[in-house]
C-alpha cells in the first residue's frame, strides 16, 4: 500500500457554482465533501476524486466570488496533471471542442501523450495517457463513460527558479526520487505509487515571481501513513533543513502540516485517515453541507452567507 505520493490539491476559484458544474458535470469527478474553508468559513471548500476521495485523487478548491485572476510565475504551481486510459484521450478531446472547454493541442511529454486544457478560471490542467490506467478504479456517474474516466492525479509541475533544494525536501523528507531530466523539467517519482506520483520541477531561473489568484494553485498536499510518518517528517524538516512547519491542523479528513519549500510554494503533508467518511456515508459523500464541530453552533448563519449553488449540489 502506498504510503507517499500526493495527497490533493488545493487550488482557489472563482464563482463556486461554475467551478461545481466544471468538475463535476464536465469532468465527471465526485463531489466527495461539500464544507466551508475552516479559516474563513463564509467560503465553501470543494472536495473532488474517485469514489471514497482516496488520497492521490482530491482536488479541493476555495471558491471566492470576486479574487482577481493569479498571474503565474515562481514559486507556484504551474501545471496540474490528472490520469486517463490511453483509448480515452479522444473521447476528452471531442468533449473539450464540444463543451467549449479551453485547450492545446495533444502534445508528448516524458514519453506520454498529454491534453493540457484550463478550467474556468484559467488553472492549467492536463490529461496524461497512462498505458494500464484503464484497470484502475474509476467513478462515474454516467455523464463520462467508466472507461474514459479520470483516475486521479498524476502529478503536478512546479515553476522554480532553481529546482535542487526543493528536489531535496522531495527527495529527503516526502519520500520522491529523481528519475530523469528533459529540457528544463526534472521528474520526480514516488516509487510505491502510480496515483499522484509525480512531481516535475521547472527551473526558469530569474522569472517573475507568481501572484496568488484565481487559477492558481494554493498548496500540494504530500501523503504520511499516519501521525508518526508525519511526525518523522516534521522531524526531518527541522533537523535537515532549518524548516519548522506549523503546528498539526485537524482538518476532520486528515490532519496537517503546512510549510513553504524553498522554491516558495506551499507544501502540506496530510495523514491519510480518517478520509471522507468520517462524517457521511460513503454512498452519500458530498451531499450535505458539512461543517466541523467548532463551527456547527454557527450552521444557520454560516449556510445563509455562502454562494448559490442551483441546482448542480
Ligand atoms: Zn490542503
Amino acid at each position: 500500500m502506498a504510503t507517499t505520493g500526493i495527497h490533493h490539491v488545493t487550488a482557489i476559484a472563482g464563482n463556486a457554482r461554475r467551478n461545481l458544474e466544471f468538475y463535476t458535470r464536465t469532468l465527471g469527478l465526485r463531489l466527495v465533501k461539500k464544507t466551508v474553508n475552516f479559516d474563513d468559513p463564509g467560503t465553501y471548500h470543494f472536495y473532488f476524486g474517485d469514489a471514497q476521495g482516496s488520497p492521490g485523487t482530491i482536488i479541493t478548491f476555495f471558491p471566492w466570488s470576486h479574487v482577481a485572476s493569479g498571474r503565474l510565475g515562481t514559486g507556484e504551481t504551474q501545471e496540474t496533471a490528472l490520469r486517463v486510459p490511453e483509448a480515452a484521450l479522444g473521447f476528452w478531446l471531442e468533449r473539450f471542442v464540444a463543451m467549449g472547454v479551453s485547450h492545446e493541442p495533444v502534445a508528448t511529454r516524458f514519453g506520454a501523450r498529454t491534453l493540457p486544457f484550463r478550467d474556468p478560471d484559467g488553472m492549467a490542467l492536463a490529461l496524461v495517457a497512462v498505458p494500464g490506467a484503464e484497470s484502475e478504479p474509476a467513478w462515474s456517474d454516467g455523464s463520462v463513460p467508466e472507461e474514459f474516466a479520470i483516475r486521479g492525479i498524476h502529478g503536478v509541475t512546479l515553476l522554480l527558479a532553481e529546482a535542487g533544494a526543493t528536489a531535496k525536501i522531495l527527495a529527503d523528507v516526502l519520500g520522491f526520487a529523481e528519475e530523469r531530466t528533459e529540457g528544463a523539467v526534472t521528474r520526480l517519482r514516488s516509487p510505491d505509487t502510480q496515483i499522484g506520483g509525480i512531481v516535475d520541477l521547472r527551473a526558469v531561473g530569474g522569472f517573475p515571481r507568481g501572484r496568488s489568484g484565481g487559477g492558481s494553485v494554493h498548496h500540494i498536499a504530500f501523503r504520511a501513513a499516519d501521525d508518526a510518518a508525519q511526525a518523522e517528517m516534521v522531524r526531518k524538516l527541522e533537523t535537515a533543513f532549518g524548516i519548522r512547519p506549523t503546528p498539526q491542523k485537524d482538518r476532520t479528513y486528515f490532519r496537517s502540516v503546512y510549510f513553504r519549500e524553498p522554491g516558495g510554494v506551499l507544501f502540506e503533508i496530510a495523514t491519510d485517515a480518517p478520509g471522507f467518511a468520517v462524517d457521511e456515508l460513503p454512498a452519500h459523500l458530498g451531499e450535505a453541507l458539512k461543517l466541523p464541530a467548532f463551527l456547527e453552533a454557527r450552521r444557520a448563519e454560516i449556510a445563509a452567507r455562502l454562494p448559490e449553488l442551483g441546482d448542480t449540489a
